[in-house]
């Protein structure tokens, strides 16, 4: 019963080192967030010693009195939060989530109509080396090019010429809210269903900030680890009609044992994102995206070839497009995350360089606004992004640069009874 830096320091070392990083700089990678000590102590607890396969009421295994009432509660939660009529919450992950959710309505060989990942659209939504590209007829929709909105002109054209049996609304990398209605009544013209993926805007439409997909979708799938800031992993809410298929689809179709302890931790997670602590998280989350989008549409920013996507944000990240600058996408990344701001780079649509390279960046705000970050704090993050993309940037700049952002960390103290 050894504690980690004794049964394995290297580990310990290492894990320690992650707890300064996540403390010391500014997360903003849009999929991430900070999980509540909460949330990762029913992580590491003991349920990630027990074994049951099946469902609540109805397992393969003993013992699972206790796993029953917390995947219970985390159905419960699920459903109540979002207005679903059915929910499973044990998917190791979004793209298991959106696998099992695909074999649960869809034949090898039908055809999805889903967002080009160059566009902003997720793997697991029709990327050729994909599961969902190998085993499915995929047909994609795009952004336009001017505005950078998704093209439902096109959705409703490719609909009506592929005749898809499931059309997919959800993006990774998107900065703009999806008319779901829209979505709803092409599927319909053409007899397909309709499935969200919520991943990245879960925690808007808990909090009530963002359009719910529920009304309008046959399947909604979502992690539980972004922006609603809960364990890694992934859930599937549906109607009632779907609910054998889709339970099926998960167990026994795609996994074996739930993760009981990550669950639980989802359990935890649905709790929080139903407070009014979280709401008002999930409005500073926007604020401070509206604010980064702001300043990163001045004039100095423009003259740098750095540029807004669809020139703003109704959610919670922003698009940067770097296409005019000399900077690319890989450089752009290095250079924040040499002043401590981490983001990812990330292909703007058409873009002219290779995916290891691209010409963009994907900004978000969840993980500072769960900090405790105002909108004074992402006004000073902003100018300092800004700063750090300008063309003259050299070492006394980046000096003072990673000095503010030092500073900042130190206002909002992360995890701060971790670790000692
Ligand atoms: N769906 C969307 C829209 C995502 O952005 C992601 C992850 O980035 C996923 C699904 C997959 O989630 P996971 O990484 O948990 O498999």
């Amino acid at each position: 019963n050894a504690a980690l830096s004794d049964v394995d320091p290297e580990v310990a070392t290492a894990v320690a080192a992650e707890l300064d990083r996540q403390q010391s700089t500014l997360e903003m990678i849009a999929s991430e967030n900070f999980a509540p000590v909460g949330v990762l102590e029913a992580q590491g607890s003991v349920l990630t010693n027990k074994y049951a396969e099946g469902y609540p009421g109805r397992r393969y295994y003993g013992g699972c009195e206790h796993v029953d009432v917390i995947e219970q509660l985390a159905i419960d939660r699920a459903k109540a939060l979002f207005g679903a009529e059915h929910a499973n919450v044990q998917p190791h992950s979004g793209a298991q989530a959106n696998a099992a959710a695909m074999v649960s309505v869809l034949n090898p060989g039908d055809t999805i109509l889903g967002l080009d990942l160059a566009h902003g659209g997720h793997l697991t939504h029709g990327m050729k080396i994909n599961f969902s590209g190998k085993l499915y007829n995929v047909v994609a929709y795009h952004v336009d090019k001017e505005t950078g909105i998704v093209d439902i002109e096109e959705i409703e054209r490719l609909a009506k010429e592929h005749k898809p049996k499931l059309i997919i609304a959800g993006w990774s990398a998107y900065p703009r809210q999806l008319d779901f209605a829209e979505f709803r009544r092409i599927a319909d013209e053409v007899g397909a269903k309709v499935m969200v993926d919520m991943a990245h805007f879960a925690g808007l439409v808990a909090a009530g900030l963002h359009p719910s997909p529920v009304p309008y979708a046959d399947i909604v799938t979502t992690t539980t680890h972004k922006t609603l800031g809960g364990p890694r992993g992934g859930i599937i809410l549906s109607r009632q009609e779907l609910a054998k298929k889709i339970n099926s689809a998960v167990f026994p179709g795609q996994q074996g044992g739930p993760l009981e302890h990550v669950i639980a931790a989802k359990a935890v997670a649905l709790k929080i994102a139903a407070s009014e602590e979280f709401r008002e998280r999930q409005q500073r989350v926007l604020e401070g995206a509206k604010i980064l989008a702001d300043r990163l549409s001045r004039t100095d920013c423009s003259e740098a070839g750095v540029r807004v996507l669809t020139g703003g944000t109704d959610v919670h990240l922003v698009l940067v497009d770097l296409v005019n600058s000399t900077l690319d996408g890989q450089q752009a990344e290095d250079r924040l995350h040499s002043v401590g701001i981490t983001v990812n780079r990330n292909a703007v649509p058409f873009d002219p360089r290779p995916p290891m390279v691209t010409s963009g960046l994907r900004i978000g705000t969840p993980a500072l606004a769960t900090r405790g970050f105002g909108a004074e704090d992402f006004a000073e993050v902003a100018d300092i992004i800004a700063e750090a993309l300008r063309p003259d940037f050299d070492e006394d700049l980046r000096q003072s640069l990673a000095a503010r952002v030092e500073l900042l960390a130190k206002k909002h103290p992360l995890y701060a009874d971790l670790g000692r």
